[in-house]
Order: structure tokens, then C-alpha cells, then sequence
């Protein structure tokens, strides 16, 4: 447990960098940009929250291997097999479709991290949560500590729901990108009263991602006033990517130097720069966009 104490529970100093750009001067808006995806070397983005007390169960619970599930290029599934390298536990990564003779480069840095990789034909990986699936896999690979697809959970949680605490500046509006709502979920249950979350939904047809997100909130948590998703950012669907796009991403990285991907934190930045230049916030305001990675070198 002394290890899992060093990586999540020391103070991790945050670096915030307001964006300076004629268009937030004109608007009297701030941006400020929240730099997760530098918040810890070897596990960076907002899956170092989502981990943590994931893993603080599986240690816990005194298991030695992890198991979980993503498609070829999860974010996730690397998070998972740099901390569990870091924590000395095994790994396995359950990945969507058929093997191929070259890794990706995500998936070469996991097995690099100790990784063993699994597959799972794209019928059986639609019923990896059921009881055959997950049995089949715990005779193949041993016991195991099982995270859900993308990470997300009532633990992800509660590791997400500390993001904001430790955020000194003031700010009135909250965004971030949308995978499965885990992230989302924790800024909102950690919202101070006259504060907002916008989050910006980067699957096709996220509208069921309302329901989910909800479903994550204490009956503490603020209430639907306080929170809202946009559906108009998705580029067509997960991964998927249009040349406006693209152009905004190489755009935003030589006007601030913040380097910003296609899948999701593109797709927030994209998304907020509409929304300023459509009136959507008010004069006065500062929005705090969070960083949370996912741009691998
Ligand atoms: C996983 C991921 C997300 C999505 O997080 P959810 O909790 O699944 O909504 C956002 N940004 C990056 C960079 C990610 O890797």
C-alpha cells in the first residue's frame, strides 16, 4: 500500500495556463486550461484519477493482477498497464477485435509496461460484462481485479470528484471532453453552488450519456441546473475526425503551444471556441477547460 500512497495520495502540484486570444478579449472571457495531462509521468490525463481508487481496492484486496478491457487504442488500457507496472501488479488488457501483426504504438508502450494482451472477437466483446465472459477469462488468466471498459465506475468516481478541490482559481463554468461521463460525473459531485459543467460528448448519439452521467451523482450531488452535455462535437463518432477539425487542432497548438489531440480534447476546445463565438457564455466569466491528456509523443 506504501506505493500506492506515493503515486496518489502526495500532493501533485497542478499547472493551470490562461489562453490569450483576441476573440476571448473581445468576448470578456477567460479560458483557463487545467494541465492533467501533466499531473503524473507515467500515468497522466484524468485515468490517473479514475485508477486510483480502483487500484487502492485492488490492493486491498490483496489481488496481483488487473484486468480490463478497451479497444486498440484506449487511453485507458495503457493508464492501466503503466500503474500496475508501477505498483508491481500484473496486467492484462482485453482488447476489441481480431489481433494484428503489428502493435499500434499505444499498445506496443503497454506490453513495454509488462502488459499481456488478450482478444476478443467484436460479437464476445459486446458481452464482456457477463458472467460467461468474465469467467472464461478468470480460467484463462487466474483471479483477477476486473475494471470496467474505459475505466469508469462508482471508485473512478470518487477519484474524479478531487480534481477540483485542489483548484485554487476561482471560475463559473467548468468543460470537459466525454468518454463514457466517469470524468464528468466527479466535477459535477465537487461543483460549488453558482458553478456550472458543460460536458462535451465526442461519441455520435451521446444523448444516452444523460442518464449515465446521473446515474454516478450522490443524491448530494447538484442537480441538473448546474450541469449540462453538449451533442454537436462528435465529428461523426468516436475517433472519428473531419479536416475543420484537424485544422483546429494545429491552429490552437501554434497560437498556445498546448498540444491537443483528435479524439477527445480536440473535440472540447473545438466545441468551446463555437460556443464563445456564438454568445453562449456570458461577459465576465472564466471557464475552466480541463486537460485531460491523451496526446502520446
Ligand atoms: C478516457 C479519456 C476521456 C474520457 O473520460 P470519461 O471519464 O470516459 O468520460 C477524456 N479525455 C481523454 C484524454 C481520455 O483519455
Amino acid at each position: 500500500m506504501s506505493q500506492w500512497f506515493d503515486i496518489f495520495q502526495k500532493q501533485h502540484p497542478y499547472q493551470i495556463e490562461a489562453l490569450v486570444h483576441p476573440l476571448l478579449v473581445y468576448k470578456k472571457l477567460r479560458v483557463l486550461v487545467l494541465r492533467e495531462d501533466q499531473n503524473h509521468p507515467e500515468i497522466p490525463g484524468n485515468k490517473f484519477w479514475k485508477l486510483k481508487y480502483n487500484l487502492k481496492q485492488a490492493m486491498t484486496e490483496r489481488q496481483d493482477t488487473l484486468l480490463s478491457f478497451g479497444g486498440a487504442y484506449s487511453n485507458h488500457i495503457l493508464a492501466l498497464a503503466q500503474a500496475g507496472q508501477l505498483l508491481g501488479l500484473k496486467t492484462i488488457g482485453v482488447i476489441r477485435g481480431e489481433p494484428h501483426d503489428e502493435l499500434n504504438p499505444i499498445l506496443l508502450k503497454a506490453v513495454a509496461a509488462g502488459m499481456t494482451l488478450d482478444y476478443l472477437s467484436r460479437s464476445d466483446y459486446r458481452l464482456k460484462h457477463t458472467e460467461a465472459i468474465t469467467e472464461a477469462l478468470i480460467a484463462k488468466h487466474g483471479r483477477c481485479f476486473i475494471v470496467p471498459e474505459g475505466g469508469s465506475n462508482a471508485l473512478a468516481v470518487k477519484g474524479t470528484s478531487e480534481i477540483l478541490p485542489r483548484i485554487n482559481e476561482p471560475f463559473d463554468v467548468v468543460c470537459a471532453a466525454v468518454g463514457t461521463g466517469g470524468t464528468l460525473a466527479g466535477l459535477i459531485q465537487s461543483l460549488q453552488p453558482r458553478q456550472q459543467a458543460i460536458g462535451f460528448s465526442v461519441l455520435k448519439g451521446g444523448g444516452f450519456l444523460q442518464e449515465e452521467v446521473a446515474s454516478w451523482l450522490t443524491p448530494k450531488a447538484p442537480s441538473e441546473k448546474q450541469w449540462q452535455l453538449q451533442l454537436d462535437y462528435h465529428f461523426g463518432g468516436y475517433a472519428k475526425v473531419k479536416p475543420e477539425l484537424l485544422n483546429f487542432i494545429t491552429q490552437f497548438h501554434s497560437d498556445h503551444r498546448i498540444p491537443i489531440e483528435p479524439v477527445y480534447t480536440g473535440k472540447l476546445f473545438f466545441g468551446l471556441f463555437d460556443l464563445i463565438e456564438k454568445d453562449y457564455f456570458s461577459p465576465g466569466q472564466t471557464i475552466l477547460a480541463i486537460h485531460t491528456g491523451g496526446v502520446h509523443s
